[in-house]
């Protein structure tokens, strides 16, 4: 609040700021009820090689508004990290992920993993890791066909906790990537401590791949990493032949992103999953 920057701080409130505040209390109140009335859903986006043989996929949480149609995770996935919120939806998003490994696997088909976004508050909850056994419990689903994407921020402070809960979690046969790499601060030291499987390289690099010399130096960093700390790396965001090539040419093995396809409702990706690739 501007009061609490001393009497002499003079701030300016504009009216699209005072419109922007009553819309992120709209949505907050909104999202406290759009579990409990059905609203939310997953949506699934394969992972595939070059060739785009389907090799995992992530799962993506999907809003839809009654009257205003869908909303971008981008939008409201901040708003329940600042509220408290993340918590019942997360654990929804994972339970949900965990059924749906479980019937693909029941149809027949199947997926090497599937990945489920983590957000920072909700690792960091002390019981985030039975909270993770108690649905793979209730489930039935297959840890070791199961990823959870970590970010950079949360891996970075508190070290100590993440590493030991990183640890339980790879025990359980959980497969453990950094979503987003790239955009953080995380060191080599770090890296090289934490029990990690994957680097999921940013979009915002594979992007500007084809017009950015440095951001081409960077993607070709972090794949040549990846590859020294025996990690594996997938290209986030891959939009074009382009971009497919260069990555594939620096070593990349694995990548997701609308060329191949869109994230897709389950009935889309159990029909691509029944022929195993995508079209792109
Ligand atoms: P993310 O985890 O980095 O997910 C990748 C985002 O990139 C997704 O956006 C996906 O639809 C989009 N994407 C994939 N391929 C392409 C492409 O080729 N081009 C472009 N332009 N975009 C592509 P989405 O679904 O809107 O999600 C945005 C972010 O919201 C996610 O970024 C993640 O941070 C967060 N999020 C989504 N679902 C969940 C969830 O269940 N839990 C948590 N904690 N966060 C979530
Ligand atoms: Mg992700
Ligand atoms: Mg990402
Ligand atoms: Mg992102």
């Amino acid at each position: 609040r501007a009061k609490d920057d001393g009497r002499d701080t003079i701030r300016f409130f504009l009216p699209s700021m005072q419109a922007a505040a009553d819309n992120r209390l709209a949505i907050e109140k909104e999202l406290r009820h759009a579990l409990d009335r059905g609203e939310l859903s997953l949506n699934f986006q394969p992972q595939v090689n070059s060739r785009g043989t389907i090799l995992g996929a992530e799962t993506l949480v999907r809003w839809k508004h009654p009257e205003k149609g869908y909303i971008s995770p981008a939008t409201f996935i901040p708003i329940a990290e600042a509220t408290g919120l993340i918590l019942p939806i997360g654990e929804w998003v994972l339970q949900t992920a965990c059924e749906h490994l479980k019937d693909w696997n029941n149809q027949g088909l199947s997926v090497h993993h599937l990945a489920v976004n983590v957000s920072p508050r909700q690792f960091r909850q002390p019981n985030f890791i039975s909270q993770v056994q108690t649905i793979l419990d209730k489930t039935g689903a297959d840890p070791r066909q199961l990823g959870l994407e970590l970010t950079e921020g949360m891996v970075i402070d508190n070290i100590l906790d993440t590493i030991e809960k990183m640890e339980a979690l790879k025990k359980m046969g959980i497969e453990l990537s950094i979503d987003d790499f790239g955009t953080g601060y995380s060191s080599l030291t770090y890296l090289k401590k934490m029990p990690l499987d994957i680097l999921k390289i940013d979009q915002s690099f594979v992007h500007d791949i084809e017009t950015d010399s440095n951001d081409a130096a960077i993607v070709d960093t972090i794949i040549s990493m990846a590859t020294h700390l025996d990690l594996k790396v997938i290209a986030e965001g891959v939009e074009t032949k382009y971009e497919l090539e260069f990555l594939e040419g620096k070593g990349c093995p694995l990548f997701q992103g609308y060329l191949f396809s869109k994230p897709v409702a389950n009935e889309t990706f159990v029909e691509l999953l029944k022929t195993g690739k995508t079209q792109g």
